[in-house]
């Protein structure tokens, strides 16, 4: 069958040419545009910006179109008081965190709930007229859940599919949320729901089986509830692997890793790249690296730690509260083991393009990636695929990670021990060629083959597919 035109709908759209140095963008930007090219239709979402007064008359408000390199793009300005309510409340201050199994960091506030709601109306409204009879829908991550209903309720008849990027919690940190059954039964109006990971999947089905008494089959993943049926699945995502090979093949990545070598001299460089976010494990990483420092005293001078963390959501008062406990640390550490010629922990607080850490990921022995809950993480996957073949590093990831279930023959940590970072930081400097190149090669096959592409593919297939009765 022909090609569906596609419409993407995600909270905030990223085209290549308009992205200039990569910031914190998130995982989910690359993934969509090659897919775009190859369907056609449109990617709408808000454009980032803030507007003094709203410019919603009934009709979702002014959408601004545009054209780059074979996308169209669609937006809408928010005004500053839903990005308040739906971005960096319910979104950012009630949903990640939740999601991230943070409950003691999660803000359940109305005002943010009715925001939430109000900006998912006019998302609706506002992408409604430009969807055709045959296009299929694809909503992505948290921002957006209860949208495929709100433009089923428009009269909308389209297939529509939505993917959670961020993990699924437990049914008992779930049930915390306030009309949590409302959101759920919300998201079952799609005809398709992905998840990273079986886990996160399974979560979902437990709640809808124990919560909603929905009828799930757990093994198809078919929901049925008051005579709809929607299937949940998983489909872990991965990086789009030829740019990242093109990318480390670049000038500017040669640059960036001789420029590293040149600093870290005779010492092993060892490196983690997270947006600034509670959920990364960043003062448990670094309090992993001082038992290291602490237990094995004579290999202080054998390692330098570069921490890649442009800043994110710093609106938000736990991410700045979770800058300040970095700086503060990373101050410690670096105060009790400097010498007058050596500084353990270099904390960089910026972003950097792709080319620029394919280059920082390809000279470091040791990529250090401990999220205490990640829905994927792609920084670890983007470091399997910048190694050497014939001389690579090791790559040390934590169990909580979505990418643990897939990268088995990383060295896996529990993020919150202490004694357990510092004893893979240990094994990875000891670790001999020939056992980094078995383990390299085996991550690489998933790597490659279980590239963005492939992942695009296989969701927009099913939705394509997926019986509806
Ligand atoms: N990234 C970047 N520049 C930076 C830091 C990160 O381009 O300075 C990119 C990184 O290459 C990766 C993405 O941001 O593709 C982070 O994705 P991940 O899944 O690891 O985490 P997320 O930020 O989505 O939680």
């Amino acid at each position: 069958s022909p090609l569906s035109r596609l419409v993407v709908i995600s909270n905030r759209v990223a085209v290549p040419k308009a992205r200039g140095v990569a910031g914190a963008q998130g995982g989910l930007s690359g993934a969509l545009n090659s897919t775009l090219k190859k369907h056609g239709g449109i990617w709408f979402g808000w454009s980032g910006e803030a507007s003094e007064q709203n410019g919603s008359g009934g009709d979702g408000g002014n959408i601004n179109m545009q054209r780059h390199d074979g996308v169209t793009t669609a937006t809408i300005d928010l005004t500053q008081q839903e990005v308040e309510e739906y971005y960096n409340g319910y979104a950012n201050s009630t949903l990640w965190p939740l999601f991230h199994y943070r409950i003691d960091l999660a803000e359940y506030e109305r005002e943010f709930a009715k925001g939430y709601e109000r900006v998912n109306e006019r998302f609706a409204e506002s992408v409604c007229p430009l969807i055709e009879p045959d296009d299929h829908v694809w909503v992505h991550d948290y921002h957006l859940l209860p949208l495929g209903e709100r433009l089923k309720s428009r009269g909308l008849n389209n297939r529509m599919g939505f993917f959670l990027h961020t993990p699924w919690p437990p049914t008992r940190l779930f049930v915390s949320l306030p009309f949590h059954e409302r959101l759920v039964d919300s998201m079952l109006h799609y005809d398709l729901i992905g998840f990273q990971t079986g886990e996160w999947l399974e979560s979902f089905l437990h709640y809808c089986r124990k919560e909603l008494n929905a009828n799930v089959d757990e093994d198809s993943g078919r929901i049925e509830l008051n005579g709809r049926v929607t299937h949940a699945r998983a489909y872990p995502i991965g990086i789009d692997y030829n740019h990242v090979l093109a990318q480390c093949d670049t000038q500017e990545a040669r640059a960036a890793g001789e420029r590293l070598l040149a600093s870290t001299r005779d010492r092993t460089a060892m490196i983690g790249v997270d947006r600034l976010d509670y959920s990364k494990g960043l003062p448990e990483r670094l309090d992993g690296i001082s038992r290291f420092f602490d237990t094995y005293p004579d290999r202080v001078g054998d390692l330098v730690f570069i921490q890649i963390a442009p800043p994110s959501r710093e609106d938000v008062d736990s991410y700045q509260r979770i800058r300040a406990e970095l700086e503060q640390k990373t101050g410690q550490i670096n105060g009790a083991r400097s010498e007058v010629d050596m500084v353990p922990i270099r904390y960089v607080n910026k972003g950097h393009s792709l080319a620029d850490l394919c280059g920082f990921y390809r000279a470091s022995k040791i990529g250090l990636v401990t999220p205490l809950r990640d829905g994927m993480n792609l920084v670890a996957k983007e470091y399997v695929a910048a190694q050497d073949p014939a001389d690579p590093g090791v790559l040390i990831l934590s169990r909580f990670a979505g990418a643990a279930q897939q990268l088995t023959d990383a060295v896996l940590v529990n993020p919150h021990s202490p004694d357990d970072i510092s004893h893979a930081i240990r094994v990875a400097l000891d670790m001999g060629l020939e056992e980094r190149k078995e383990r390299h090669a085996k991550m690489l096959v998933t790597v490659k083959d279980d590239n963005v592409q492939e992942w695009t593919a296989n969701f927009t297939r099913d939705l394509a597919e997926v019986r509806l009765d």
